[in-house]
């Protein structure tokens, strides 16, 4: 369909960046609940560098991937996406041990750079 490409193309330039947006931000939406002991192993998994520990809680930088490690290696599951989210299941690769993924992370200087520049 002869037009269809330029649409496309057109759309993806004014939705995309939104998106991203929107996305990197998605983590005004996560919060830490009182069972959080300041362990820092969410800043650790954070594959974005997009947790600083302040006052022993995690605060948010608002350039989020959205990989949910956070939330999903916390070992006191202290880190709501939303409040109608406390008490799910979370989901740890058997694969993948947590000092193994913190090396891997540790490996990179400033991880953000390489999406964010
Ligand atoms: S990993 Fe969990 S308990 Fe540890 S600092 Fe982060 S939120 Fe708190
Ligand atoms: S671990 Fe993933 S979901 Fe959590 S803040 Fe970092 S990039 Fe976002």
């Amino acid at each position: 369909m002869p037009g269809f490409p330029v649409l496309s193309q057109l759309l993806h330039f004014l939705l995309y960046p939104r998106f991203i947006r929107s996305l990197s931000e998605i983590d005004t939406r996560f919060h830490v609940d009182d069972t959080c002991n300041g362990c820092g192993i969410c800043n650790q998994v954070c594959p974005a560098d997009n947790i600083r520990i302040i006052d022993n809680k995690p605060v948010w930088q608002h350039h989020c991937l959205f990989c949910l490690a956070c939330i999903n290696l916390c070992p006191k599951e202290a880190i709501q996406l939303e409040e109608k989210h406390r008490n799910k299941r979370r989901y740890h690769n058997p694969s993948v041990p947590l000092k193994k993924l913190i090396q891997i992370q540790s490996a990179f200087d400033s991880p953000s750079d390489q999406y964010y520049g």
